[in-house]
């Protein structure tokens, strides 16, 4: 259901166009909002904002939000009720929220009526109209729009790209999987496939405009196509990979039900697709992933690593873990830790479970204890740490080419960037490397990270590009 309610100020609040007409973006959340973000840019660029660095500077404040993380409506609550005291000093300033956690219409209604002074509320699905809505608040209306129902894709919209050396790609929207713990459904809506054609057209645009590498992004890559003819994600990445000039393909994130034999094998020959696959695990116990709603078992958890490793036996994987989620007992949680051990992440990110209002793993019974669910992160992250350690520890010695991201220049001139199977590596560089594909040789673990020199090639199988 759309609720759009555009409220008049009175006259003397109006406001005139600012001059400097710059903006400001804050961005809550995962790669999907980052996208988000990057179109907001677009949009307010094609209207005749420029961009700021800070929110100090800016004519326009857009928040991003998630609602998927520990907390998130207080921080982004107490990041707006900070920004009171500039808006009294500067009436013209203008203030908008939107993002998931916009979508859901009582928390926007919330905020609007909790902060008299934003100008603009809107949920992620509506972004399209965000020069419409800039343009009111110019002319001195408040607007609050959350459309439930709007889940049509809109191919061409602008982008302003924030990725020095990597682009993101969205390939599809929402998810249908409804994992009882996890809000996204309800606020992304059904999971929806851009057409392949408009994927590989946007990698080529990238790719014109100097991107070598880019990541397609998803709630659920591995369901890409269900609700195309004749697609699948295996379909998808073999077309992407014909795009010329394109050295590396990343994805995220890979649902491990619908990873099929078709993808591994896609991935495994397809040069330019990078051996990484982000693999959330979420629990090592049957029970749990029953309660969880994940529909696969431990068992075929690891039937699927299995199958990564023998077709890419450089690959690396990483995972999402949550400890604590309602029912579980002393002995999943050591089933959890065990899966942990046999699989050897390259590294988790580890969470202790919180409640979101309106999911139904919320109301379940046998919450678990604060206390519980810290100790069982303690150990979980102990073990992970071991296990990560030990993943970089057996670069020592190899050589590999190196993405270059960034260089810092502070203290020792130290560059960084990955191998293409996703391992952070620093060696001594300087910044016109950026953007450069570099053979390094790993000499050294330090603290977690791969240190290493520049080599004269490259002995690391994965590395072709
Ligand atoms: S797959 Fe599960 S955890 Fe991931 S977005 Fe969908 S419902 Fe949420």
């Amino acid at each position: 259901m759309e609720c759009t309610n555009m409220e008049q100020k009175s006259p003397f609040l109006s406001k005139m166009i600012n001059a400097a007409r710059v903006y400001y973006i804050e961005t809550f959340g995962c790669q999907m909002n980052v996208r988000d973000s990057e179109t907001a840019a677009g949009l307010l660029e094609t209207v005749g904002f420029s961009r700021g660095t800070d929110k100090e500077s800016a004519a326009l404040i857009l928040f991003n939000t998630c609602c998927v993380r520990d907390h998130a409506e207080k921080r982004v609550f107490g990041n707006i009720g900070a920004l009171k005291e500039r808006k009294d000093e500067n009436p013209n300033l203008i203030i908008g929220v939107f993002g998931c956690m916009m979508q859901q219409q009582e928390v926007a209604e919330k905020l609007y009526k909790r902060f008299p002074f934003v100008d603009i509320v809107f949920g992620t699905n509506l972004l399209s109209r965000l020069p419409a809505f800039v343009e009111s608040a110019e002319a001195g209306s408040r607007t609050l729009a959350v459309d439930e129902n709007n889940i049509q894709i809109e191919d061409d919209l602008p982008s302003i790209r924030t990725g020095k050396i990597n682009a993101f790609v969205n390939i599809n929207y929402g998810c249908d999987n409804f994992c009882t713990y996890c809000i996204v459904p309800f606020v992304r809506g059904r999971e929806r496939s851009r057409e392949m054609q408009a994927v590989v057209d946007e990698a080529k645009k990238l790719v014109a405009e100097g991107y070598t590498e880019l990541t397609l992004l998803g709630q659920n890559v591995n369901s890409y196509g269900k609700d195309l003819i004749n697609a699948s994600f295996a379909s998808l990445l073999t077309e992407v990979s014909k795009v010329e000039g394109l050295k590396r393909i990343r994805f995220m994130t890979s649902h491990p039900k619908d990873l099929s034999d078709e993808m591994i094998a896609a991935m495994a020959s397809l040069p330019n697709v990078c051996h990484h696959v982000h693999l959330p695990m979420q629990s090592g116990s049957n029970e749990i992933l029953s309660r969880m709603n994940r529909k696969y078992t431990r068992e075929r958890y690891l039937e699927i690593v299995q199958k990564l490793q023998a077709a890419m036996p450089d690959v690396e994987l990483t995972t999402d873990i949550i400890v604590g989620f309602p029912g579980e007992t002393e002995e999943d949680f050591l089933q959890t830790l065990d899966l942990v051990e046999q699989v050897g992440f390259a590294s988790a990110f580890t969470f202790k479970y919180s409640p979101r209002k309106g999911t139904s793993a919320a109301t379940m019974e046998e919450q678990v204890t604060d206390i519980t669910k810290r100790e069982r992160l303690q150990r979980l992250n102990a073990l992970q740490e071991r296990k990560s350690r030990e993943n970089n520890e057996k670069y020592v010695g190899l050589a590999g080419i190196v993405h270059v991201e960034d260089c810092n220049t502070k203290n020792e001139p130290v560059c960084y960037g990955k191998f293409s199977n996703f391992k952070m590596v620093y060696f001594t560089g300087t910044p016109e490397l950026i953007g450069q594909y570099v053979p390094v040789t790993v000499t050294n673990v330090r603290k977690n990270s791969l240190y290493g020199k520049t080599a004269e090639s490259s002995k690391y199988k994965t590395d072709t590009n």
